[in-house]
């Protein structure tokens, strides 16, 4: 079949989740010609499987701690129950509305949007739907699926995130497989709903990819809140039967749950689609691209999930806006992959940005940390919340790493990412003014104790 013009595209993107659409977005605000090729939903794992409603039952779950401890603050109330249909009703609400609104911004633009399963089948070319799409350049964005372990089969009462999201009943025990990001989220949604849980994580330490500091007080939290753990401790094997699920660990301990959440993280959506055939070089199955997102055939992009690194959907928002830049030869700043913020929404939240201690340690050899007990910060004492801010500093150099964990302490992290990519000083954020009585004052005054001159701390 040879290229007609209306088959023949400036940039052709396979894949319509969070990397893909941002990149046709800004392809198309810059004039490029677009097709943009999804199979599924447009918007992916981030707006149907993922960010969005994963934090929508998180807010649930808080309504319902809201309710229990309203005592706490002066106030009767009493929590009766969750109901599942009502939460699921809501969540889905909340993603519906985004849904349409991303189709019709994908509508109002120049981008030829296109249904159904694509293939590279040439080094320019996506075939989809009987249409063969030549790109002057073509963006592979198809992201990542649930991962388990080899073995361990999905189905039933063994379920990932995927199938956890639509739940209509809630479970009185949880096993959660995997204290990474996504496995801690739902451990605490399903405590807050009145699950007990028990979470296994074959690695010393919960979220282990954050500062030490950081699983330390998740780990007290989480104690306090009375959601179990096992660390260092590996699964062996699971057996289902009726309405129990027996997960075995190596140990040789059993816990018996009524479900079993495997979250052991995601794999790259990259078989069977002709990538290798092209000659791109995958690793693992991940598509190996440089930091101008170029993989090693020309004209070959790459963005998101898919590529090794953090698995947000704001890197694929980023490398995507990146990738149509660079085509449009705008020539922008190749992204720091340190200077993505990360935030981890169970309760107490942990957000952070930049280097741990230990990773500067090894980095830069030399540094300072200092850690702002968020007791002393008004905002966190009416909020009953506890916690910190910790800086990472290079010796009388610029902060290089925060990392924080609180209730709400999400919210701070968008002074964190201008503090880390700004390369500031502590005495540069110290001379500015953070609003009384706010849990960002907590960053101040880190930063002003790590300057010299502390204010609601102990040097
Ligand atoms: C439970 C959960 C919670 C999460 N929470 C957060 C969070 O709070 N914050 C955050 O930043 N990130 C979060 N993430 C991660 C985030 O969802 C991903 O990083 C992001 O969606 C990656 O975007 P992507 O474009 O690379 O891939 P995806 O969003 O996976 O999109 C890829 C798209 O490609 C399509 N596709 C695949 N193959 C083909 C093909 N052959 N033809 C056509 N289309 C194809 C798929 O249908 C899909 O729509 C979460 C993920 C999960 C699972």
């Amino acid at each position: 079949m040879s290229a007609t013009a209306e088959n023949t595209f400036d940039i052709v993107i396979l894949g319509g989740g969070s990397g893909g659409y941002a990149c046709a977005l800004r392809a198309a605000e810059l004039g490029l010609s677009v097709a943009l090729v999804e199979k599924g939903k447009l918007g992916g794992t981030c707006l149907h499987l993922g960010c969005i409603p994963t934090k929508a039952l998180l807010h649930a779950a808080e309504v319902a701690d809201t309710a229990r401890e309203g005592m706490q603050f002066g106030v009767k109330t009493t929590f009766e129950s969750v109901d599942m249909s009502g939460v699921n009703a809501y969540k889905d609400g909340v993603v519906g509305r985004l849904y349409k609104g991303l189709q019709g911004l994908v509508k109002s633009k120049t981008i030829d949007y296109v249904e159904g399963e694509g293939h590279l089948v040439a080094k320019n070319t996506v075939e989809v739907a009987g249409r063969q799409l030549v790109g002057k350049n073509v963006v592979l964005a198809t992201g990542s699926y649930a991962k388990s372990l080899p073995g361990l089969d999905i189905g039933g009462r063994v379920m990932t995130s995927e199938q956890a999201l639509f739940l209509d009943y809630v479970p009185s025990r949880v096993v959660v497989l995997g204290g990474g990001v996504i496995g801690v989220e739902f451990a605490s949604v399903f405590k807050s709903f009145g699950s007990e849980v028990t979470i296994i994580e074959a690695l010393p330490r919960l979220v282990a990819a954050e500062d030490e500091a950081i699983s330390k007080q998740l780990e007290r939290s989480f104690r306090k809140r009375k959601i179990n753990f096992k660390t260092g401790v590996k699964f062996s094997g699971v057996t289902a039967s009726g309405d129990t699920v027996s997960v075995a660990l190596e140990s040789g301990e059993t816990i018996e749950a009524d479900l079993l959440l495997v979250a052991v993280g995601r794999g790259p959506v990259t078989v069977g689609l002709g990538y290798e055939e092209a000659g791109v070089t995958l690793d693992r199955g991940f598509v190996l691209a440089n930091e101008r997102c170029q993989t090693n055939i020309e004209g070959i992009y790459a963005v998101g999930d898919i590529v090794p690194g953090l698995q947000l959907a704001h890197r694929g928002f980023a490398q995507g806006i990146f990738v149509a830049e660079q085509i449009a030869g705008l020539n922008p700043p190749v992204i720091d992959e340190m200077g993505i913020p990360r935030v981890t929404y169970c309760d107490p939240e942990i957000a952070s940005i930049g280097y741990t201690e230990a990773q500067a340690k090894e980095k830069f050899g030399q540094i300072q940390t200092y850690e702002y007990s968020l007791g002393g910060n008004g905002k966190s004492q009416i909020l009953a919340t506890t916690g910190f801010v910790k800086l990472v500093r290079q010796k009388d150099g610029p902060v290089v790493g925060v990392h924080m964990i609180g209730a709400r302490m999400g919210e701070q992290v968008g002074e964190a990412q201008l503090i880390y990519n700004w390369e500031a000083l502590p005495s540069d954020v110290a001379q500015l003014i953070h609003a009384h009585p706010t849990q960002n004052e907590a960053l101040g005054e880190a930063h002003l104790a790590l300057a010299g001159k502390p204010l609601h701390a102990h040097a």
